[in-house]
């Protein structure tokens, strides 16, 4: 079966194990976004985070508290996307700590966290040593250069890669061969394509079976959920 790490729509097919992602807002009252998780397919999962983009300093707190409130709920797997985005408005030292409250949030509720990445690898890489987090980081979208994409792996984040896959020059398809297969995800994010494709198109670069690529997909899925926490 298909897993999509981080999409903003689901598709209506009960057999995709879907994480849609949910943008906190307080401005919404609380009853909508619970009415959002009980209503949701058998499959579908939620990440749930502040994305660097719409953060409100006046909302902050009423943001974290829905946000803490929204993680308890047994079907949100992981916090996120949020992160750090070198090219939004948002003030950038407010981005870091916003960023950081979030992971210390991730850890106390044992919960991987989702990541947005915007020119801001070393300064993510900077944080993961500073916090040495005991639960995984997954950066979502990736489409960087090979440098960065080193370093990532070997900072043991997972990388999960998108849209960028169906076009035959983007860093996505000429790198996906380098990425451990154990650190791999894939997603199709606001993108307008399918689950299915992103994984057609995975299978023929790596020159893979797509059932083959769907275990080890799912297998990483199990490892990130299930993580006890390292040290
Ligand atoms: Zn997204």
């Amino acid at each position: 079966m298909y897993l999509n790490i981080h999409t903003h729509h689901i598709e209506a097919d009960e057999a995709i194990f879907q994480v849609q992602n949910l943008v906190i807002d307080s401005a919404i009252p609380v009853e909508v976004w619970e009415k959002q998780l009980v209503n949701s397919l058998p499959n579908q999962y939620f990440s749930a985070g502040l994305h660097p983009w719409y953060l409100k300093e006046t909302q902050l707190e009423a943001d974290l508290a829905l946000l803490k409130r929204i993680l308890t709920h047994p079907k949100v797997l992981f916090l996120g996307e949020c992160g750090l985005d070198r090219i939004c408005q948002t003030d950038w030292t407010f981005q870091i700590n916003v960023f950081k409250t979030q992971i210390q949030i991730a850890e106390a509720l044992q919960k991987p966290t989702v990541i947005h990445c915007v020119r801001a690898f070393s300064e993510i890489i900077q944080i993961k040593k500073l916090l040495r987090p005991k639960f995984p980081w997954l950066i979502h979208g990736f489409n960087n250069n090979e440098q960065i994409l080193k370093q990532l792996i070997q900072h043991q984040l997972y990388v999960s890669l998108g849209a960028a896959l169906l076009q035959d020059k983007s860093n996505a398809s000429r790198l996906i061969t380098s990425i451990p297969i154990k650190q791999l995800f894939l997603e199709t994010d606001d993108k307008n394509c399918t689950i299915s494709s992103i994984f057609v198109a995975a299978s023929n670069l790596l020159e893979v079976d797509i059932e083959y690529l769907q275990e080890k997909i799912y297998a990483n899925f199990k490892q990130i959920v299930e993580h006890q926490g390292s040290q």
